[in-house]
């Protein structure tokens, strides 16, 4: 039961984020959604899930590529909601190209986003959590945190770091209540990975049918993919009390991706 607990969750406008907040919300937490998107749409889902759950939900539209806007993002969940107990870092994007024809924006957008914001938003949440002498992070890396794919320089070098990153903070507050680990999803069926099916397939010269089949899921033996209730499964002991130990960790729900 996390009723009293406060959650910040940033890229949770879209996939695996939208589903671990609501995750949180549906055992009882206040939650900040963070992300890009039609206003209107998110106002929408603002509203279901804390109709449906009966719980504060808030949005805060703080870009991941801005430090001062992810500082705020951690200011106002303190400052409209009392606390903060969970932080899950969620935002990403991804981009699959050769490296000689890797667009330089895109290297740095990806790092900026799927490892520099977690360093941020980090920053500014130990203190707070620190204080109050629990507190929960939970970075979403990937199997590309354990693992590399031909074609995502950027992906695989901000999963790794974000892998690193996390295993750093979890030494810093291991005595203080806090714990920082990942989760490491396989291949999801988000709206991150429909748009990279067709990438792929160029990249690759094959057909979108062959990338789902012999590129995605022959990564998985279990050959399906990864769902959202498995991952909030995660969330929900990582952030619980039994949860307390596991620091500096990840747990990896790749269908055995990452046993080969
Ligand atoms: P998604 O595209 O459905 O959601 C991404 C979220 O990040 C959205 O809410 C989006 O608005 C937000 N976002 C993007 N840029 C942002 C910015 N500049 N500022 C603030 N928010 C921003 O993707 P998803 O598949 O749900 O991915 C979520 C996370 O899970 C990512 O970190 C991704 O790397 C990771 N992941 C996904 C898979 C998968 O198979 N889908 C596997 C492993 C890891």
């Amino acid at each position: 039961d996390l009723s009293g607990h406060v959650a910040v969750i940033t890229g949770s406008t879209s996939g695996i984020g939208l589903h671990m907040a609501e995750g949180l919300a549906a055992n009882g937490a206040d939650i900040v959604l963070n992300g890009l998107g039609d206003a209107d749409v998110i106002e929408t889902e603002r509203q279901r899930i804390a109709e449906t759950h009966g719980v504060k939900v808030l949005y805060h539209g703080a870009n991941m590529l801005k430090p001062d806007e992810i500082a705020d993002l951690i200011g106002f969940t303190a400052r409209e909601l009392g606390r903060l107990d969970i932080l899950v870092n969620c935002a990403g994007i991804q981009h699959v190209a050769p490296i000689e024809d890797f667009p330089t924006d895109k290297w740095d957008a990806i790092i900026g986003i799927n490892l520099t914001s977690a360093f941020h938003t980090m920053k500014h949440a130990v203190p707070i959590m620190r204080k109050q002498g629990r507190g929960r992070i939970v970075n979403i890396a990937s199997a590309h945190a354990l693992r590399a794919s031909p074609f995502k320089a950027a992906y695989v070098s901000a999963k790794h770091g974000l892998m690193g990153l996390t295993k750093t903070v979890a030494l810093e507050t291991a005595e203080d209540g806090v714990t920082v680990n990942c989760i490491n999803p396989g291949y999801v069926k988000t709206p991150l990975v429909e748009n990279q099916i067709a990438d792929t397939a160029k990249a690759r010269g094959i057909s979108e049918d062959e990338v789902v089949r012999d590129v995605m899921l022959s990564a998985q033996p279990t050959k399906k993919f990864v769902t959202y209730s498995e991952l909030v499964g995660a969330l929900l002991y990582l952030v619980s009390d039994d949860g307390a130990n596991v620091n500096g960790n990840a747990i990896t729900i790749d269908g055995g991706w990452t046993a080969k």
